[in-house]
């Protein structure tokens, strides 16, 4: 059996805050505001892997209104993300994500990415594929006003 979910997450720019994509810190001038470290990847991904096992979504999971999650490393929530679907028989094959960012230039963190990614859920890098583009100067990402990911992952039952 094989299953697949479609993860969507997005997060505005911020001053002060230093961004994070897949676990990885990124130089660049702001970072993304929200109640956890922000990391759209992540995020999306967990959405995507809960999607497929029809188990909710992070914000079911890990509400913005607990003050557990504050600041709360978002690798580590999809792995219990991971860990959850997993005790439905269900365990991660591949995933595919797409960033949307006009800046910064991501794509010598890819490879970092998708290895920090396939590290945290237990598969090889060549499971995961993170790639990037920019919006071509349109809508809320292409004015520079934050970020954007799409996330698809499949599934199988063990
Ligand atoms: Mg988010």
């Amino acid at each position: 059996m094989t299953r697949v979910g479609i993860g969507y997450d997005s997060h505005r720019f911020v001053a002060g805050r230093p961004l994070v994509l897949a676990g990885i810190t990124i130089p660049h001038s702001h970072g993304l505001a929200g109640h956890s470290d922000a990391d759209a990847v992540a995020h999306a991904l967990t959405d995507a892997i809960l999607g497929a096992a029809a188990a909710g979504n992070i914000g079911r999971l890990f509400p913005d209104t607990d003050p557990r999650w504050k600041d709360a490393d978002s690798m580590e929530l999809l792995a219990t993300a991971h860990e959850l679907v997993r005790t439905r028989g269900l365990t991660l094959w591949q995933a595919d994500l797409t960033i949307i960012a006009e800046q910064p230039k991501l794509d010598r963190h890819l490879d970092a990415m998708a290895a920090a990614l396939a590290g945290r859920l237990g598969v090889t890098a060549a499971d995961v594929s993170v790639k990037a583009k920019t919006n071509e100067g349109m809508g809320f990402v292409g004015r520079g006003e934050g970020v954007a990911v799409i996330a698809v992952a499949t599934l199988e039952a063990r």
